[in-house]
């Protein structure tokens, strides 16, 4: 194994193609690494502000838990930004460390993702010429995603002295919330918390808050201890309390050349832990354990943890150490944001990790970053499928809201599924995700064919969404036909239009999947079916409509060109000159306003192309040719969803070369900052999903074909070798691709069965458990 040596002497038993690494301190960059660096647990989401900073305003100290939201205004929710626990600072000799005004040399801060935590170092030149090391870790487990750990290291290097650190949780945050309208710079910010109660329990001190509207309530417990050289050292700990912050402040001396190690363990609930009676209780006796465990236990355990994700999840590529720890951060980011046993939330666009959009899920989860899930981590993809099935209720609401039938998912939504999208145009006629959540669900039962989430959940959903389907398309007598009107497809500047091809298919498919499932339960469990139609009020006469739709739905098709147009005015648009105007990555609507755009024959992202990504079976070569000709040199990526989906349809066309281009700013997105708007917006979830399937069904060639997998790998020149995992119905495969061959192994798969039938290139091969099966590479 290489080791990494930083430039503060440390040395990291790491590989540095597990470390994301800052070496300078750049004030003009602290918003992009306190992106970069941003922690999480599923459970909760910690920017990468320093944990000593003592200038930050109450709403750039983000922490964020899943599911934790309030109402800003009438049936407006924001993720709320909950107390930071991290919150310390030190001051030496009566001198305070300050980031903005002490002299810092050697500085360093480290993401590693091979162990799951924050590091710093750095040395601090004082006033009076003395010097002194400072070096944190900081973790949230993954083991118990209630705890979270810092641990702060002190040397003197040239002098002895006397230290007052001073450690705590403050309350006093505030959010900034920020609206859907992507042009707006929001200032202003917002006191979404109450302050409940404060104290210290046997050394641990707690803060309770509560949200005020929904009133959920945060409890936060602390305690810390003090070694000197490893030893333990007993000291006199001050519990300090104000409105809404608490801390403990200790004093201690410090000798040239020793360590001082203060270790802080933190236990987090709230009141949706609906599986704890008493909060603060929980909180404290957390911490309580915690600390009799001690730092290096809870670290060496999270490390473990980590090892166990990464065994599933990881993925090699030779040849190209940016693509290799670019796809690393990508899988970290997805693992780290995903509350994998919680059923009533979903994955923000940026996670737990920045408030952009309030929080707010949207089809990025389904269409972006679900398939990474349904291969390496199933039963987290069943979970998030369960917020929709969840949410039913609301989505029904929101149907109804429009006087529309069946169930509508929201275009953005938070707690109960209800739309929270306040522009009209994207809020009312961006209607995709219901198909994109139908869809998702097949998808997810095509890989793991797991049938009774179809039968108890998964029916239900595809039967109330058909129903909408029904009541949005509109039937024009004289032509026989259905059109779907004031729609938006997902290229955003395609302005409300008629009959968005992407729509129309996603919502046929909807159709097709509604179908299938009552023939299914009818087969498989009549009662259970008897119930279900009693108990959604469901009449089967329906699907006769629902067939006629799709038989008559209008889909704009040119068939001498084999091209798929848009929707009705695609063709009717003004010709911009891309190249004029598109010179750097940063989003046209920043020059162009919107009305204007959605004039030009122009894509936002990925539309007709994501269509027959998704769908590659319903499309023939010529068709998807045709279509990316087209399509490509007029669309501007001006959303982070589309690289990724450029680079998968490329790869699955044999396009290596322009798969790869976009393939590379896909997973460099956010490392690279390469839309510019990393720092300001927080890190992209579903670009991080897009690059993943960009790499596994795109270059790893991994898909679906007659029911069986089917591996169909193409490499990009450079690369020497691709190796990655994928769950497939139970069995666990390993993949290794290389210039000229492709060698799979099952490694696991159902006791009794021993042997699984996959196809390469289209022919079928049949793998034994355990070994290797070698095919030559095409
Ligand atoms: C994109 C949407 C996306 C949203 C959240 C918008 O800019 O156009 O497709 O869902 O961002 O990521």
């Amino acid at each position: 194994m290489k080791k990494y040596k930083i430039n503060s002497g440390v040395l990291f038993l790491v590989d540095k193609n597990w470390l994301i690494v800052q070496e300078e301190l750049l004030p003009d960059k602290k918003d992009f690494y306190e992106s970069i660096f941003s922690l999480g647990n599923g459970y909760m989401g910690v920017r990468g502000f320093f944990e000593d900073e003592l200038n930050k305003k109450s709403y750039e100290v983000s922490t964020f838990i899943a599911g934790v939201y309030d109402y800003i205004k009438n049936g407006i929710t924001d993720m709320v930004n909950t107390p930071n626990f991290f919150s310390s600072r030190l001051v030496i000799d009566g001198e305070e460390f300050d980031y903005e005004s002490s002299k810092i040399c050697e500085f360093t801060r480290i993401l590693n993702m091979k162990e799951g935590c924050l590091t710093k170092s750095l040395i601090w030149e004082h006033g009076n010429g003395h010097k002194t090391r400072i070096e944190t870790i900081r973790l949230l487990s993954i083991v118990e995603n209630h705890l979270a750990a810092l641990q702060y290291k002190i040397i003197p290097l040239n002098y002895t002295g006397n230290v007052l650190f001073e450690t705590g949780i403050d309350g006093r945050v505030t959010n900034n919330p920020i609206s859907d309208d992507q042009l707006k710079n929001e200032i202003d910010t917002m006191v979404l918390l109450q302050h409940k109660e404060t104290g210290c329990d046997n050394d641990i001190s707690f803060l309770s808050v509560s949200t005020n509207v929904m009133k959920y309530e945060i409890c936060e417990a602390f305690t810390v201890c003090l070694r000197e050289n490893g030893e333990k050292k007993e000291l006199f700990k001050i519990h300090n309390e104000k409105n809404g912050f608490i801390s403990k402040k200790i004093s201690f001396e410090i000798h040239e050349m020793n360590e001082y190690v203060v270790d802080k363990l933190i236990g987090v609930y709230t009141s949706r832990d609906k599986e704890v009676l008493d909060i603060k209780n929980a909180a404290v006796s957390l911490v309580k354990k915690a600390s009799e465990l001690g730092f290096n236990y809870i670290f060496d355990n999270n490390l473990k943890a980590w090892e166990e994700k990464w065994n599933t999840a990881d993925v090699i590529i030779d040849g190209d150490y940016e693509s290799q720890l670019g796809i690393r951060y990508n899988i970290f980011q997805l693992i780290q944001t995903n509350a994998e046993t919680d059923e009533n939330v979903s994955i923000g666009a940026r996670g737990i990790m920045h408030g952009r959009y309030k929080g707010c899920y949207f089809w990025d989860t389904e269409i972006f970053m679900l398939p990474f899930y349904i291969y390496t981590n199933p039963k987290a993809a069943k979970n998030l499928l369960m917020y929709r099935y969840n949410t039913l209720w609301g989505a029904e609401q929101n149907a109804k809201g429009l006087n529309l039938e069946g169930a509508r998912y929201a275009w953005m939504c938070s707690i109960d599924g209800k739309e929270q999208c306040e522009t009209w145009d994207t809020g009312c006629c961006e209607i995709h995700i219901t198909a994109d959540v139908a869809y998702a669900i097949n998808n997810y039962f095509q890989v793991t064919l797991d049938e009774e989430f179809v039968k108890n959940y998964g029916a239900e959903i595809y039967i109330k969404t058909a129903q909408y389907w029904k009541s949005r398309f509109t039937y024009q007598k004289e032509k026989d036909i259905y059109n779907m009107l004031f729609v938006k497809g997902p290229n955003e500047y395609g302005g409300v239009t008629v009959n968005s091809t992407y729509t129309s298919i996603m919502a046929i498919n909807n159709f097709k999947f509604a179908i299938e499932s009552v023939e299914m339960l009818k087969v498989k469990d009549i009662d259970f079916y008897i119930k279900l139609k009693k108990k959604i009020g469901f009449d089967e006469s329906e699907m006769l409509e629902w067939k006629d739709i799709i038989d008559k739905a209008v889909i704009n098709y040119d068939s001498e060109q084999k091209l798929y147009i848009e929707d009705d005015n695609f063709l009717k648009l003004e010709h911009l000159d891309v190249r004029k105007f598109k010179t750097d990555e940063t989003p046209l609507y920043h020059k162009i306003g919107f009305d204007r755009l959605q004039r030009y024959m122009v894509l936002k992202q990925a539309d007709v192309l994501l269509l027959m990504t998704l769908l590659p079976e319903m499309f023939t070569y010529e068709e998807k040719m045709a279509a990316w000709s087209f399509y490509e040199p007029i669309t501007l990526h001006d959303s982070t969803l589309s690289f990724g989906t450029h680079a998968l349809f490329a790869a699955k066309c044999g396009l290596s070369v322009e798969a790869y281009k976009y393939f590379y700013k896909s997973v460099r997105l956010d490392m690279d900052d390469i839309m510019g708007n990393t720092g300001k917006e927080g890190i992209h979830f579903a670009s991080f999903g897009a690059s993943w399937q960009a790499l596994i069904n795109g270059f790893g060639g991994v898909g679906i074909s007659d029911g069986m997998l089917d591996v169909r790998p193409i490499l990009p020149e450079m690369w020497t070798l691709l190796k990655f995992k994928v769950i497939f119905r139970g069995n666990i495969l390993k993949i290794i691709v290389t210039q000229e061959n492709i060698e799979i192994t099952l490694l696991d798969c159902e006791e009794n069965i021993k042997q699984l039938d996959i196809k390469v290139y289209g022919s079928t091969s049949r793998l034994i458990k355990a070994n290797v099966s070698t095919f030559i590479k095409k």
